[in-house]
This record gives C-alpha cells, sequence and structure tokens, in this order.
C-alpha cells in the first residue's frame, strides 16, 4: 500500500520527539504526500479527528485533521488571525484517558501547503478550527496537559505516572495491526 521504508505508529507522552518544535518541510513532494496517507490511517485506526507528524515521530511541520467534512493536510502551517475564543475538553492519541479544557479561539485564518504542494490560505470554525489549533500546537512541542492549570496538573501528574508505566502494554487498535504487518 505505501513504500515508505517506515511503518509510522503513535509516541505517546514521556516521548521526546512530543516536546521537540518540528522543522517546516521544503515543499510537498511524494515522500510528503505517503507520510500524510500514512498518518490519514494511523488517525482513522485511532479514532482521532487530527494527527501531527510528531505523534507519529517526525518532527515535520504536516498535520491532517479530519472532523468528518473530508480529510483536511496541510504542510507549514500557520494562523494568521484568531476571533473569538471558546472553552471545550479535548483528548489527545498521544494522551490516551487524559482530558483537559482548553481555550482556544473560535475561528482562524491558516496559511499552509496542500497535499499537491499548493499555497493555500484557509479560514476555519468551531470544530476544525480547534483541532487545527491543537494540531500545529504539536509542532511547537505544546501539549493538552500545558493548558492545565496547577491544581489540575497535579491530578493529571498522577495520572500520566500510571499511563508512563502502562504504555508499553498498549495495543493498538485491529486495523492499525493489520496495517502495521502488512
Ligand atoms: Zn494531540
Amino acid at each position: 500500500m505505501s513504500t515508505l521504508p517506515i511503518k509510522l505508529k503513535i509516541h505517546y507522552y514521556g516521548d521526546a520527539v512530543l516536546r521537540r518544535r518540528s522543522r517546516p518541510v521544503e515543499g510537498v513532494g511524494p515522500q510528503e504526500m505517503q507520510i500524510f496517507s500514512q498518518m490519514e490511517e494511523v488517525m482513522r485506526c485511532a479514532g482521532g479527528v487530527g494527527l501531527a507528524a510528531p505523534q507519529v515521530g517526525l518532527n515535520k511541520q504536516l498535520v491532517i485533521v479530519d472532523v468528518g467534512e473530508g480529510p483536511v493536510a496541510l504542510a507549514n502551517p500557520r494562523i494568521l488571525k484568531k476571533w473569538g475564543s471558546a472553552v471545550v475538553e479535548e483528548g489527545c492519541l498521544s494522551l490516551p484517558g487524559i482530558y483537559v479544557k482548553v481555550r482556544r479561539a473560535r475561528k482562524i485564518k491558516v496559511m499552509g501547503l496542500n497535499e499537491k504542494n499548493e499555497k493555500i490560505v484557509m479560514v476555519a470554525m468551531d470544530l476544525l478550527a480547534r483541532a487545527l489549533q491543537h494540531e500545529i500546537d504539536h509542532l511547537r512541542g505544546r501539549l493538552i496537559f500545558d493548558y492545565a492549570n496547577f491544581f489540575q496538573k497535579m491530578r493529571l501528574k498522577k495520572r500520566l505516572k500510571d499511563l508512563k508505566a502502562r504504555l508499553h502494554a498498549l495495543c493498538l487498535p485491529d486495523c492499525c495491526r493489520q496495517a502495521a504487518t502488512k
């Protein structure tokens, strides 16, 4: 299906790759397209609405989101403008079982390169805007945990400690396991 020499899988909290700043890509070529397509597969298998390249171990500025309106793949995304704000509880595929209320802009204007290497500017609202902001955060090494207040962090730290201990035992959904062994 894919000719990428590596098989991408989700990296979890505690992995240094999630905290590094990702580098912009020079453009969207065959390799980036393959990464996008594998990221989409991983996102779907894991039941997520978005995924950023650091979450599959690559510090490249690539994100993909699908909030039910079809996949949006963006390279080197940059937020140009923000409007309004709302607080919504978010989860993250790299922090399974952790939910944090995050204040984000309700509407954003984003620019980047699409999967055809075309420069695009798009305006996103509500869930799409939120998912994009969440994934763009990943490119700066920022996680939902960072939005928690002091007391929430104390509580989450305990859960994260348990999570780290469990990480090796975490299994991928069946469809991912099949894809990974193809
Ligand atoms: Zn995330």
